[in-house]
């Protein structure tokens, strides 16, 4: 074990400050990572202020974690020492079952291992990637294509861009397809980007006027600001599919009934409180479906790195110190981040 510079939250209401943490030293078919950058995600403001009811303490948050090897054990055979290498939400799951199998780790029926949180159904805690270094097994370590100097908006893609690729697609996103992406944050933004990569005609639903202009040029073909009633109107029954991002409860009949018959609304916003829950008559007259999508496996993960190597796709981010961390939670509750925070390791010591 090797001590380690991190930032953490001792209890849910103490901003994050500087502690320490145990990094294992790499063995078998473990790869060290000096951390470069990690994203911002609103399910580390979920986490750090125990918003979901599960949060272990100390809490280090970070899931979209590109940095450097400098360290691999014996077993490793697609990492070396000085290669560039993502990390993103999962650094283990059981390996045996279905999910498993099919590269879906995410579904994994014993419960994956976070990145941070430790187990899903319970057990000892890890620390994510506000930190200095992390050791993980190489099947949860990813190739990264971009240039070195995409290496910061490449981060976001770890956790974002995978939990929109995913969905995108599983419900068969491409051209001649109608899609809706409700909110423009960090996950937003990546799914206006992708789907468009894609070949899907995308309509934008944001609450912020201010983001218009960004939509479209993310590759929106059109914005809908979705608190204008009669705009909003004009979207009713148009719509093959919908990716819903929002982190906060609203009304889901609106946008359910956006939809074209036999279509699905994904959800993949996680808010702490509940929707509030009357869409039986929204499903039931379309025979529309409302449902879940999580984050994505290792297969598809490398996947959509590739695929947004290809199509020169990256996040938009606002690279900030690691102690801007607790202003930067504050700023993305207003909605006021374009797109993700991205936090450069090499601002503490
Ligand atoms: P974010 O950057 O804060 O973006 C959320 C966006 O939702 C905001 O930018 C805003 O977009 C919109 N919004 C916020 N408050 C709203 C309100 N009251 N009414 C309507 N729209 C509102 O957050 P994120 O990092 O993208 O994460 C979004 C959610 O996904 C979080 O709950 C996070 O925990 C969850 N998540 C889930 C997965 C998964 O695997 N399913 C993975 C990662 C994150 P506009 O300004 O455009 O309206
Ligand atoms: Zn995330
Ligand atoms: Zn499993």
């Amino acid at each position: 074990m090797t001590k380690v510079k991190a930032y953490g939250a001792k209890t849910a209401t103490s901003p994050l400050t500087l502690i320490e943490i145990d990094r294992k030293d790499p063995v078998a078919d473990d790869v060290k990572l000096e951390i470069l950058y990690c994203g911002v995600c609103h399910s580390d403001l979920h986490t750090a202020r125990n918003e979901w009811k599960n949060t272990q303490y100390p809490s280090v948050p970070g899931h979209e974690v590109v940095g450097k090897v400098v360290a691999v054990g014996n077993k490793v055979t697609k990492f070396k020492v000085g290669d560039f290498a993502g990390v993103g939400c999962m650094v283990d799951s059981c390996g045996k079952c279905g999910s498993c199998h099919d590269g879906e780790e995410q579904y994994c029926d014993n419960g994956f291992t976070g990145t941070y949180n430790g187990p899903v159904f319970g057990g000892e805690n890890t620390f994510g990637g506000y930190s200095k270094s992390i050791t993980v097994k190489e099947s949860f370590v990813f190739k990264i294509k971009h240039s070195e100097k995409e290496l910061a908006s490449v981060a976001p893609l770890l956790c974002a861009g995978i939990t929109l690729y995913s969905p995108l697609k599983h419900w068969q996103v491409g051209p001649g397809k109608k899609v809706g992406i409700v909110g423009l944050g960090g996950l937003g933004h990546m799914g206006v980007k992708i789907a468009s990569a894609m070949g899907a005609h995308v309509v934008l639903f944001t609450t912020s006027k201010n983001k218009m202009q960004d939509g479209l040029k993310f590759g929106a073909k059109e914005v809908c600001i979705s608190s204008d009633e009669k705009e909003f109107a004009k979207y009713v029954g148009q719509l093959d599919f919908i990716v819903n991002t929002v982190a906060m409860p609203h009304n889901l009949d609106a946008f359910l009934n956006l939809l074209k018959k036999d279509s699905t609304m994904a959800l993949v916003g996680a808010p702490a409180d509940p929707h509030p829950s009357t869409q039986v008559f929204s499903l039931i007259f379309k025979r529309r479906s409302l449902a879940g999508s999580l984050i994505g496996g290792t297969t598809e993960t490398q996947e959509m790195l590739d695929f947004c190597a290809k199509h020169k796709i990256v996040s938009d981010i606002e690279i900030i110190k690691m102690d801007y961390i607790n202003t930067a939670y504050d700023r993305m509750l207003k909605s006021d981040v374009k797109y993700r925070f991205v936090i450069d390791m090499k601002s503490f010591s």
